[in-house]
């Protein structure tokens, strides 16, 4: 038989006993199976692969909007992506991206800056959180774009950690800038004592409106420079030509101490007292500002200094009141060197501690902040105790204290002459007994 000559070949041939429709059974089943895992497998990658970033980015109009990006795919539609970001130290901000969901999606927000949402001149971070139709989630890694006044094309002049950026004036310009901050930090360090920042940002306007627009200060004209310390960063409206020098001399010390104190205290920079912040990077000024004496010796004769305890909050906006806070701010730090030794770093000591405005005076310098104050006054000079006397205690309480005075020795008069007569009359017999 066919059949029986077959198997009896393939029993010859296969000595396991397997025939030829065996064989194809199995050759089939291991091609299906193999079928079947190649699916599964593929599924699983598929799987695995879930939402695919390729890219994000973050460009911006100074002063106006930034805008983020992502563009991503996933093997299901993306139904949500929200960017997620913060400038530096800055509380963390969220924006729904706008696109149409898709296998393949490129999304946008964009965030006005308008009101000074991002602060100038800080590094924003950013990223993005997407979410797929089969409900898997991603994160992109953080991103981090520098936020700058791009609206100028500023050019370099650098010498170790210091950049000074000027759109205006010629080489000798930078040079002076960088010269003055170069010799000030380690003057200005000599009495604070800290590490130096790693790199420091000199940006110089020329024009103070220019400066103001960038920061956005309106109400505030006086203020013709800015610190970031927390970012190593200072802003000055210096215009190029005559008096450059002498500006720079004054507002670069200023603007670094600032850098320094912040250097110094680190996070407790906030809890530093503005009189002790301001007064510091006044007193490392290198030339002195004579209208600061004016206006203190102005307010001191008509009995108008601000207490020392409004400063310790930031000044009035008021250029008039603001002068004198930062000329009162001045002097009581110089008052502070002059008689407390190693004062000031005890003073950013206390507060690095949590100290508050008048619980770090007590800390530091042994004494309260009215006592100090009423030092300070009374060092400005012989009517300054006075005026001090009228604010301390009060002009009513100061008249009576006077008229006490001129009163007591009239009283003493009069008692000693009744006490002579009352002598006289005991002396003459008659004893007068005082029932009242
Ligand atoms: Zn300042």
């Amino acid at each position: 038989m066919w059949h029986t000559k077959r198997t009896s070949r393939l029993i010859a041939l296969h000595p396991f006993g397997m025939s030829d429709v065996s064989r194809s059974f199995i050759a089939a089943c291991v091609v299906l199976l193999g079928l079947v895992l190649s699916l599964l497998l593929l599924r699983g990658i598929a799987h695995a692969q879930g939402i695919v970033v390729s890219g994000t980015g973050a460009r911006y109009t100074f002063a106006q909007q930034m805008t983020f990006t992502v563009t991503a795919r996933s093997d299901v539609d993306i139904l949500s992506a929200v960017v997620v970001f913060r400038a530096r130290n800055g509380p963390e901000r969220r924006g729904i991206g706008v696109f149409t969901p898709g296998k393949a999606i490129q999304a946008g927000f964009v965030q006005q800056l308008v009101g000074g949402v991002l602060p100038p001149f800080s590094p924003v971070t950013f990223w993005w959180e997407l979410t797929d139709a089969a409900g898997r989630k991603t994160t992109t890694p953080p991103a981090s774009r520098d936020y700058l006044d791009n609206r100028f094309p500023w050019k370099e002049a650098a010498e170790g950690s210091l950049h000074v950026w000027s759109y205006a004036g010629d080489a000798a310009y930078a040079r002076s800038a960088l010269d003055v901050a170069r010799s000030a930090l380690p003057r200005v360090n000599q009495e604070l004592q800290t590490q130096l920042p790693p790199r420091v940002d000199i940006y110089l306007y020329t024009a103070l409106d220019e400066l103001q627009s960038a920061l956005l200060l309106a109400g505030r004209d006086w203020q013709g420079g800015q610190a970031r310390p927390d970012l190593g960063v200072v802003l000055a409206a210096i215009a190029p030509g005559q008096g450059a020098l002498a500006q720079m001399k004054r507002d670069i010390p200023h603007e670094l101490t600032h850098l320094l104190v912040f250097q110094a205290t680190g996070v407790g920079y906030a809890r530093v007292p503005r009189w002790l912040d301001e007064g510091l990077a006044s007193v490392n000024e290198e030339l002195a500002q004579p209208e600061y004496q004016l206006a203190l010796e102005a307010a001191d004769r008509a009995g108008q200094l601000i207490p020392l305890e409004t400063l310790c909050a930031p000044f009035s906006p008021d250029a008039g009141l603001a002068q004198l806070a930062y000329a009162q701010s001045q002097s009581v730090v110089q008052f502070i060197r002059n008689n407390y030794p190693d004062g000031i770093r005890k003073l950013l000591g206390a507060y690095i501690g949590g100290a508050t405005c008048g619980g770090g005076v007590e800390q530091a310098l042994g004494t309260t902040l009215s006592a100090l104050e009423f030092r300070w006054r009374a060092s400005l000079g012989p009517q300054g105790v006075w005026l001090t006397l009228v604010n301390s205690v009060g002009a009513w309480a100061l008249l009576a204290v006077m008229v006490s005075l001129v009163l007591l020795p009239l009283a003493f008069v009069r008692r000693r002459a009744q006490e002579a007569a009352g002598k006289a009359s005991v002396r003459q017999g008659g004893l007068r007994v005082r029932t009242r």
